[in-house]
């Protein structure tokens, strides 16, 4: 499996003047995201971005709101516009939707993310690239986390804290599941322990379908089935008997019954049910 390779870059200066000039012809353009530029992907699992598909930030259009909610950025923690392909940030706009009105928790006031588009250069194999994909830092609500996608802050929690900030976690994933096909979690690997990643490279306009030679969907179908529904199951990233057990309970406690991998309306009925399940705990 080709893996993401993360690369360190040094956050270019940008003027708080720029940040906040989001109203008028300064809009700040911000070029980083948080496993740029290379998200190289599996092949089994997503193909790679293309030449003829990445493209140059001048023809992308800039927004500084996902569904009307303020997108900030991680690092500088201020407002920020960001370059997307049009569909895919209507798309995003749609999923976060879907979520408030799935999460049963209060709707988040804030989108912080480590960004969209990155200039793909010479090696245009990242969705970044295209303006295809984005990187979820957090949720937030009245200056406090709401959900949060740092797993590198959090991890280090116990008891009631960790376990509300992984339902909260794992049902936010289970709700990018439901409209992308390759969203990427800190299980998939470290550079993934601060955002999850999220892209239509597989799905297009359409929304996700279940592949079981998939790593991330089935790594995110083990970590649902363990912290929102109790039932722990080995995250192996593989369509392995235990998982598909513990799918099948799952399917059966929520009245769907069958397999997960009989029909795209399981697929989304288990993400479906999975989502409110954040709720349950703190
Ligand atoms: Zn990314």
């Amino acid at each position: 499996m080709t893996t993401d390779e993360p690369r360190a870059q040094r956050i270019p200066p940008v003027s708080r003047r720029g940040l906040l000039g989001l109203a008028g012809a300064g809009a700040a353009t911000i070029l980083l995201g948080g496993c740029t530029p290379a998200t190289r992907d599996p092949a089994a699992d997503n193909p790679p971005a293309t030449p003829d598909r990445c493209v140059s930030r001048g023809s992308l259009d800039e927004h500084g709101t996902l569904a009307k909610l303020p997108l900030v950025y991680e690092i500088s923690q201020e407002r920020a516009s960001f370059a997307f392909d049009g569909g895919f940030h209507t798309q995003l706009g749609d999923w976060l939707g879907g979520y408030r009105e799935r999460s049963g928790l209060t709707a988040p006031d804030q989108v912080w993310t480590y960004g969209a588009y990155v200039a793909g250069g010479s090696d245009c194999s990242s969705w970044h690239a295209a303006g295809r994909a984005f990187d979820l830092a957090r949720l937030r609500l009245r200056g406090g986390d709401f959900v949060s996608c740092r797993y590198d802050r959090w991890r280090s929690t116990t008891g009631a804290e960790r376990q509300r900030a992984q339902r909260r976690y794992w049902a936010l994933a289970a709700s990018l599941h439901l409209d992308f096909a390759y969203v990427l979690t800190y299980l998939y690997n470290a550079t993934h322990a601060n955002h999850i990643h999220i892209d239509n490279g597989r799905s297009g306009r359409g929304r996700s379908t279940l592949s079981t030679s998939s790593p991330s969907q089935l790594q995110a179908v083990q970590a649902i089935c363990t912290h929102l529904w109790d039932d722990p199951v080995e995250v192996t990233g593989r369509w392995d008997s235990p998982t598909r057990r513990a799918t099948k309970r799952v399917l059966a406690q929520i009245g769907h019954g069958g397999d997960l991998d009989d029909s795209v309306d399981a697929w989304r009925a288990f993400l479906t049910a999975s989502v409110p399940r954040g709720a349950e705990a703190g």
